[in-house]
C-alpha cells in the first residue's frame, strides 16, 4: 500500500507525455529492484524473515527519491543494511539510541549557547544576538538523516506503525518495541524542503495577520456613546476576550461586554470595515457598522483623522490566510504515507488520540448535565439572563487571602537573586513532597539562571546535560508573579529530569504531549503558597476552581469542535474561495453553538466560537486546550489522593513518551477521560447547593 502511494505521487508529478519519461523509467526500475532485493534477502536470511523483509523494503521505497541513488544503489543499500540476527538487531537499536541522544542533546546545547545573551539577563544585547537566538542547529536534522541513509536503515529494520496499531497493541508491546516505534516515528514523513518553506511562509503570513488584528476600542461607539478609555487598543481575540472577562469585576461593564461581542461577530463574519482595523482615526458602531472620521481630540497618538472613511468591509483576509495555511499543510500530504492528511498528522502522529475519540470526549463535556447547573449559578451571581459572551464568565476565581504586596515582600526577601533560588531548590522540592535524597538529586540536575523575559524551562536532550530553569528576578529580588511562574517552570524541569534520566530507553525520553507536561507543571504551581509556608487553598476555593475549570473547558471544547469542523470542510472543498470558507465557518460555528450552547445560554445563531485567532494561524491546534483541561484534572485528582506526591510524580514522569492513553493508564489507572473534571465539578455543585443557596443573590465574586 505504501508503495502504491509512492507510485501515484510520482505519476501525478510527471509531465503528461504519452512517452515514458525518465522519471517513469527510473521508477519502473525501482519497482523491479524491490522485487529482486526481496528475493535476494529472503534467500540469504531465510523464509522466516520474509514478512520483515517485505515490510522493510516497502518502507524504504516509499521514501526513496531519485536523488538518493539509482536502482543499483538502492539494491546495494537494501542488501547490505538488512539485519536479521536478533542480537545484531538489538545492537542496531542501541546504536540509534546512542546516536540520536548525542545529536539531539548536542543541538539543545548548541542552541542554548547561541541564544544565551538573547534570553538571559546578562547585560545589554547586541543586534546580532537576535540572529544567534533564531539560529537552529538541528533545523535540518531529519533531512540529513535521510540524505545520509541513516533514516533508511531504521525504516528497513524497524516497523512504522499506525496510531490504530499503537492503540490496539501498544499495551502488550515490550519497552524495546516501544523504543523501535519511537525511532521509526521520526521518519514517518519526509517532507521536501520546498514544502516546508511553503508551510513556514503561510504560517508567517497568518501570524502577521493575527498579530495586527487590533481594535482601537475608544473608537467603538454604541448609540453614539464611547464606552472605553482613550488610547485603549485590544488585540483580537486575546485582549478582546480578556476585556470581557475583566468587566465581570466592574459595575458598568455590561455595555462594554455587549459591544465587544458584537465586534467579535463582525470580525468572524468579516463585516467589520477594513478601515477600522488597526486604525485609531476612525469611529465606528459595531451594530450598524457605520464608520466615520474620529474627532481629533479623541485620538491619543495626536495623529490627524482621515478626511473620509472607506466603508468597505474587510475582504475575507482572515479566511484567505487560513486557506493559505491549509494549502501549505496539504502540500505535505504525499510525503507522509502513514498519515496522509494534516488532520491525520495532527491527531495520529502528534496528539496520538484519534480524531473521533477527541470529538467524543469534547461532546461528553458539552452535553454534561452539570453545565446547565453551573449556568444557573452564573445567572444567579450575575442577576440577569445569560448572553453568548458569558461563555467567558470569569467570576468563579477565588479571592486570594494574601495581598499582592505581602506576597511580593515574602518572595523578594527569600529570593534576592537567581542563585538564591538555586541554593534553595532542595528545600523547595522537599516542601513539594520529595524526599531529602531525591530533592538533592534533582537540585543537582537543574540549572537556575536569570531570564530577560518572564521565565521558561529548557529541557536537556542528553544525559550528562541538565534542564535549565530561567527565572525573572528584578533588581530588588523576585516578585510573587515571578515566583509563581518559577514554580511552574520548576515543575517542567523536574519532569524533564525524570523523563530523561530515569526512563529505560532514551528513545522514549519525555512525556506524550504538551498537555501532560503542562498538567505536571500546574501541579507544582498550584502549591506555590505551600512552598512559601503560607497556606493551602481552602475547600471553598477548591469548589470555585472546579466550577471555573468545567466552565472554561465547556467554552473551549466548542471552539475546538469548530476548528476541527473547518479543517474537515477545507479537505472536502480544497478549491474553496475565501468567501466560501467564510460562509462554511459561520455555518459550522452556528451549528455547534445551536446544538451545545443555545440550550444553556438561551440565544441562537451566534458565530462567536469562531473568534479564536489560533483558528487562522495555528494549524488545528485548538483541540489541545480542552484535552489539556481533562488531562490536568485527571493528574491533579490522582496526585491529590497520593500518599507521597514526590514519589507519584516521579513514577508518572519517568514512564516515557508512549501514547497519552497508555501513559495516563500507567499514571492514574484510566485512559484520558472526562471523569475527573466532571466529578470535581459535581462535588463542587453539591457542596454549593448544600449551602442552601446562600450565594444565590450575592454580587459577582470580584
Ligand atoms: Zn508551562
Amino acid at each position: 500500500m505504501l508503495h502504491a502511494l509512492f507510485v501515484h505521487v510520482l505519476l501525478a508529478a510527471a509531465p503528461p507525455s504519452p512517452a515514458m519519461t525518465s522519471t517513469d523509467r527510473a521508477e519502473s526500475r525501482i519497482v523491479a529492484t524491490g522485487a529482486e532485493a526481496i528475493a535476494a534477502l529472503v534467500a540469504r536470511h531465510g523464509d522466516g524473515q520474509r514478512a520483515r523483509v517485505e515490510r522493510g523494503v516497502a518502507q524504504v521505497k516509499a521514501m526513496w527519491r531519485p536523488t538518493d541513488g539509482d536502482a543499483g544503489a538502492l539494491r546495494a543499500f537494501l542488501e547490505s543494511q538488512f539485519v536479521s540476527d536478533p542480537e545484531a538487531l538489538a545492537s542496531l537499536l542501541g546504536r540509534f539510541e546512542e546516536a540520536l541522544e548525542a545529536l539531539d542533546g548536542g543541538f539543545v546545547e548548541q542552541n542554548r549557547a547561541l541564544a544565551r545573551h538573547a534570553v538571559l539577563d546578562l547585560g545589554p544585547m547586541l543586534e546580532v544576538d537576535k540572529l544567534l537566538s533564531a539560529f537552529d542547529a538541528g533545523a535540518h536534522v531529519t533531512d540529513d538523516l535521510f540524505d545520509s541513509k541513516l533514516a533508511f536503515v531504521a525504516l528497513l529494520n524497524f516497523p512504522l506503525t499506525t496510531l490504530d496499531e499503537r492503540l490496539r497493541e501498544g499495551e502488550r508491546w515490550s519497552r524495546r518495541r516501544w523504543a523501535e516505534v519511537r525511532l521509526t516515528n521520526r521518519f514517518a514523513r519526509r517532507v521536501p524542503a520546498a514544502v516546508n518553506q511553503q508551510i513556514a511562509r503561510a504560517s508567517a503570513e497568518a501570524e502577521l495577520y493575527v498579530a495586527d488584528d487590533n481594535i482601537y476600542v475608544h473608537h467603538v461607539l454604541v448609540d453614539g456613546k464611547r464606552l472605553f478609555p482613550k488610547g485603549m487598543r485590544l488585540l483580537s481575540h486575546w485582549n478582546l476576550r480578556d476585556q470581557i472577562k475583566a468587566d465581570y469585576a466592574t459595575k458598568d461593564g455590561l455595555p462594554r461586554q455587549r459591544a465587544i461581542a458584537k465586534v467579535m461577530e463582525r470580525i468572524v463574519a468579516q463585516t467589520i470595515p477594513a478601515s477600522v482595523v488597526n486604525d485609531p482615526g476612525v469611529d465606528w458602531d459595531p451594530v450598524t457598522t457605520s464608520a466615520v472620521p474620529a474627532p481629533a481630540v479623541t485620538i491619543e497618538t495626536g495623529a490627524q483623522p482621515p478626511t473620509r472613511v472607506d466603508p468597505a468591509r474587510e475582504p475575507d483576509t482572515r479566511y484567505a490566510r487560513l486557506l493559505g495555511t491549509f494549502r501549505a499543510a496539504k502540500a505535505a500530504d504525499p510525503y507522509s504515507p502513514t498519515a496522509p492528511t494534516h488532520i491525520a498528522r495532527k491527531f495520529e502522529l502528534e496528539r496520538e488520540i484519534p480524531e473521533a475519540r477527541v470529538s467524543a470526549l469534547l461532546k461528553e463535556v458539552l452535553e454534561s448535565p452539570l453545565v446547565p447547573r453551573i449556568a444557573k449559578r452564573i445567572e444567579a451571581r450575575l442577576g440577569r439572563k445569560l448572553e453568548p459572551f458569558d461563555i467567558w464568565y470569569d467570576g468563579f476565581r477565588p479571592r486570594s487571602r494574601f495581598g499582592e504586596a505581602e506576597l511580593d515582600r515574602a518572595t523578594k526577601q527569600r529570593y534576592p537573586t537567581a542563585e538564591s533560588l538555586q541554593r534553595d531548590l532542595p528545600n523547595v522540592l522537599e516542601k513539594l513532597g520529595f524526599t531529602v535524597e531525591k530533592a538533592r538529586w534533582l537540585s543537582a540536575r537543574i540549572v537556575v539562571e536569570p531570564a530577560r523575559g518572564s521565565g521558561h524551562a529548557l529541557a536537556a536532550g542528553r544525559r550528562g546535560d541538565f534542564p535549565h530553569l530561567r527565572t525573572r528576578v528584578g533588581k530588588d529580588g523576585m516578585d510573587y508573579k515571578g515566583f509563581n511562574i518559577a514554580i511552574h517552570e520548576l515543575g517542567h524541569n523536574v519532569e524533564q529530569v525524570f523523563s530523561l534520566y530515569e526512563v529505560d530507553h532514551t528513545l522514549l525520553a519525555g512525556v506524550p504531549n504538551t498537555a501532560v507536561t503542562e498538567a505536571l507543571a500546574f501541579v507544582f504551581q498550584a502549591r506555590d503558597l505551600e512552598v512559601l509556608g503560607l497556606a493551602t487553598p481552602d475547600a471553598e476555593a477548591q469548589r470555585l476552581l472546579a466550577l471555573n475549570d468545567l466552565w472554561m473547558t465547556y467554552e473551549i471544547a466548542g471552539v475546538a469542535l469548530v476548528d476541527m469542523g473547518v479543517w474537515r470542510w477545507m479537505y472536502a472543498h480544497p478549491q474553496a474561495s475565501p468567501a466560501e470558507l467564510r460562509e462554511a465557518t459561520l455555518r459550522i460555528a452556528r451549528e455547534i453553538w445551536n446544538r451545545y450552547y443555545a440550550p444553556v445560554l438561551g440565544v441562537r445563531d451566534t458565530p462567536l466560537l469562531a473568534i479564536y485567532s489560533h483558528m487562522v494561524s495555528s494549524f488545528l491546534y485548538l483541540p489541545d486546550y480542552p484535552l489539556g483541561h481533562l488531562i490536568a484534572a485527571q493528574i491533579e485528582e490522582h496526585l491529590r489522593g497520593a500518599k507521597s506526591l514526590g514519589a507519584e510524580f516521579e513514577r508518572m514522569a519517568s514512564y516515557g513518551a508512549v501514547t497519552p492513553d497508555l501513559w495516563m493508564k500507567n499514571a492514574t489507572g484510566a485512559p484520558v477521560g472526562t471523569a475527573a473534571l466532571l466529578g470535581a465539578a459535581e462535588r463542587a455543585l453539591v457542596g454549593e447547593e448544600g449551602k442552601k443557596d446562600s450565594k444565590a443573590s450575592a454580587p459577582p465574586s470580584r
